[in-house]
């Protein structure tokens, strides 16, 4: 296996970086996590103008234009055996003279680090035999620019936690009795048949895969809206779903122990995971 840092492919323990880095000492850095299937980076530059965002909010200048950024991924994706692989990205401020919460002045460069790893077959490919995962509400604990893709990732990993330890796959979060977002991973309800998920803003990350399950859901004309989910309206769902560049659409099948709808992958989920691994098969030749 080969990771990039700073313009150099390397094996991984070759990388270095300097404790400096205000990555290391104040998660000042953001992050994407790219999918590829066959070799082929998927949904690529929903990815990179979502990165774009991401340093534009915290001020970090962008290294790289998009189509250098093209050809860095593909490369470390080539470097790696192509395939089915998740590219890790990160960017942080880079490493300043002393330590001081404020921005260096002038700018450093910022560090570019970028690795893969495997990635396993999601639930979605295989509809008809998907088991369906566990998840329990906790309280959103988070900061309030959950849209920046910030690679300050502490709240997150204490609830991921929580879930691990309660059997579950997933915590989904709760901010005033209404749904944000997984731990990683935005949410989907079906009620009343219709699908529904939480509006973009500050409090959730504009997932690359909730934005593609809408863009189908549209196209094939199944009723979907982007409304606030209250406490309630998660519980009586008929169906729950998580989605994530990694784990696509995954079905909840028990949320806090009780079962959701029958306990077990719902109609729409079939349908819509259907749909969402059609779109990849297409565009990915696999
Ligand atoms: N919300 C959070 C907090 C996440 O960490 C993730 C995955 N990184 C998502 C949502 C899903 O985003 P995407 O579909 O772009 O992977």
């Amino acid at each position: 296996t080969q990771v990039y840092l700073n313009g150099n492919f390397m094996a991984p323990d070759q990388a270095r970086i300097s404790p400096l880095d205000r990555g290391f000492l104040f998660a000042d850095g953001v992050y994407e996590v790219i999918p590829a299937y066959n070799g082929v980076l998927f949904r690529f530059d929903e990815h990179l103008q979502r990165l774009e965002r991401s340093l534009a909010e915290i001020g970090i200048h962008n290294p790289h234009d998009p189509a250098q950024w093209r050809s860095l991924c593909d490369s470390l994706v080539a470097h790696n055996g192509g395939g089915n692989l998740s590219v890790y990205l990160q960017i942080t401020r880079g490493a300043a003279q002393k330590r001081d919460h404020a921005f260096p002045v002038p700018p450093v460069t910022p560090t570019v680090f970028m690795m893969t790893s495997p990635v396993a077959v999601p639930a979605a490919d295989s509809p008809d035999t998907a088991q369906g995962s566990l998840a329990i509400t906790l309280d959103d604990i988070r900061w309030a620019r959950c849209d920046i893709k910030s690679i300050s990732l502490l709240p997150n990993s204490l609830l991921r936690q929580q879930a691990v330890e309660a059997g579950a796959a997933e915590a989904i979060l709760l901010r005033d009795g209404f749904v944000t977002e997984g731990s990683a991973s935005n949410v989907f309800i079906v009620r009343n048949g219709t699908i529904v998920t939480p509006p973009k803003c500050h409090a959730i990350l504009g997932g690359i895969t909730r934005d593609l399950v809408v863009e189908l859901c549209v196209a094939e004309g199944l009723p979907v809206a982007e409304q606030e989910i209250s406490e309630s309206q998660l519980r009586q769902a008929e169906e729950i779903w998580v989605t994530s560049s990694t784990r696509e659409i995954v079905p909840i099948i028990q949320l806090n122990n009780s079962p959701v709808g029958s306990g077990q992958p719902g109609p729409v989920w079939k349908t819509v995971a259907r749909h969402y691994v059609n779109f990849k098969r297409r565009l990915c030749g696999l």
